[in-house]
């Protein structure tokens, strides 16, 4: 690093500390939740698929001058003026998107999964249009089409379902009823289903109903860049959606990627479709992110966020811990704790949040109890494995959370539980707290 950029840091450094001060002064409960959450993160383990530790060059720029700054439009074609670095910045991000993921377009600008699924159905179909889905018990998500969502309310949702034993899908049924109900997109991904995805047996039915074909890869787009798991443009898919800020380890946002016949209307459809101005610091996130993910760091993390799944899962099994689907291929794990310990997951949740273990709870495949006392929970590898942490440690988590499930009630056992966690904790800091 040279003697100027060093004396930029040092400059930056001192101005990061004097805001800080700032809040701390001038808004002490803001300051005072904020470093309540960062003990929380540092002191429990955090185990939600959907939540990661983002890299600290992205809380960087996450906490930068880009959130001044308006950028309506896209790269050379923007509505205000002052566009210099904002351009490079969305540039940076869309090249490395195209070259991580191997697609021909990615818009960076959506600001969450939800906005970035909603700007692809309404670009790309009218409403009362029919879309393939996953059933919603058996690992769909809310914009998947959930009765209470708006996406629900204004297009034709028909589900496939999986069987729960194994997680696999019968797809002599889901192409009856494709050919039944003919879509115009046949959506696949999900955010709580521990399998991977059978991408040329969804695109040959596609294909056959002359349906858009597209995943939502919002919990596993990390796993994809980083090789672990397979890519749905190999298999020639038309687009793919994902947050930023699950096992890719971005800031907050979603990403809609896809092949070239469909970039102007997606782009068309998120601004001046959908959004107004995109967040360029996020944008700047998204593109520190993308650099990280194509190295080779990042795709021993994909590796191991995988071999860590398995390491919870057989520590849970082999206690007869009943699993949803008897294991998982990817990062998550759905528990039946109804059946493997009595406890519905809403128990089971505040349990584990007691020993500062951080879980879910998640109805599981037709599940008879109501969603905010569902039958299980889900946990996910992503954020302990992005501390460090192996399969050794894998193994002590799941004899922690069977001891806690086993007597939920019993004081000293938590206590002692807790205890462990936090020696643990010490041992493998959070990046960038
Ligand atoms: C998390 C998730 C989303 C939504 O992301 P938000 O940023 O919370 O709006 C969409 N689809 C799937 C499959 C998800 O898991």
């Amino acid at each position: 690093m040279s003697d100027s950029s060093k004396a930029t840091i040092e400059r930056q450094a001192a101005a990061a500390l004097a805001n800080l001060q700032a809040l701390a002064e001038n808004d002490p409960a803001v300051y005072s939740a904020l470093r309540g959450e960062e003990q929380r993160e540092r002191d429990g383990i955090e185990l939600i698929p959907s939540e990661n530790y983002t890299f600290p060059e992205v809380l960087a720029v996450l906490g930068s001058v880009f959130t001044n700054k308006y950028s309506e439009g896209y790269p050379g074609r923007r509505y205000y003026g002052g566009q210099t670095y904002t351009d490079a910045i969305e540039n940076l991000a869309r090249d490395r998107a195209k070259a991580l993921f191997g697609c021909d377009h990615a818009n960076v600008q959506p600001l969450s999964g939800s906005a970035m699924n909603q700007a692809v159905y309404l670009g790309l179909l009218e409403p009362g249009d029919t879309i393939m889905a996953m059933d919603l018990s058996h690992g769909g998500h809310l914009t998947h089409g959930a009765p209470v969502s708006h996406m629900g309310q204004l297009f034709n949702f028909v589900r496939y379902i999986t069987d729960p034993s194994d997680g696999s899908v019968d797809f002599d049924q889901v192409r009856a009823d494709a050919l039944r109900t003919k879509p115009k997109l046949m959506l696949c991904g999900y955010t709580s289903y521990p399998r991977d995805i059978d991408y040329a047996a969804f695109k040959a039915i596609a294909d056959e109903v002359g349906a858009i074909t597209m995943t939502d890869a919002s919990h596993f787009g990390g796993l994809v860049a980083g090789k672990a798991m397979k890519n749905p443009f190999d298999f020639g898919f038309d687009i793919m959606t994902t947050t930023t800020h699950k096992s890719l380890r971005g800031p907050r946002g979603g990403m809609i990627l896809c092949r070239k016949p469909f970039a102007k209307t997606i782009d068309k459809s998120v601004f001046p479709g959908l959004q107004g101005g995109p967040h360029m610091n996020a944008v700047a996130g998204i593109a520190v992110t993308l650099e990280k993910a194509q190295t080779a760091e990042f795709r021993d993390y994909a590796a191991q966020v995988l071999a860590n799944a398995q390491a919870l899962a057989q520590g849970l099994m082999a206690a007869g811990v009943k699993l949803v689907t008897g294991g998982t291929d990817n990062h998550m794990i759905v528990v039946d704790t109804m059946l493997s310990f009595g406890l519905d997951g809403r128990t089971a949740e505040e349990a584990l949040d007691q020993v500062q273990i951080t879980t879910n709870k998640q109805i599981i495949p037709d599940d008879p109890n109501p969603p905010l006392r569902p039958s299980g929970i889900r946990i996910g590898t992503p954020a302990a494995t992005a501390r460090g942490m192996k399969e050794p440690e894998m193994t002590q988590l799941a004899g922690w959370m069977i001891r806690c499930l086993q007597t939920p009630e019993d004081e000293a056992v938590l206590n002692a539980v807790k205890a462990e966690v936090e020696t643990l904790c010490q041992s493998f800091p959070v990046p960038g707290i």
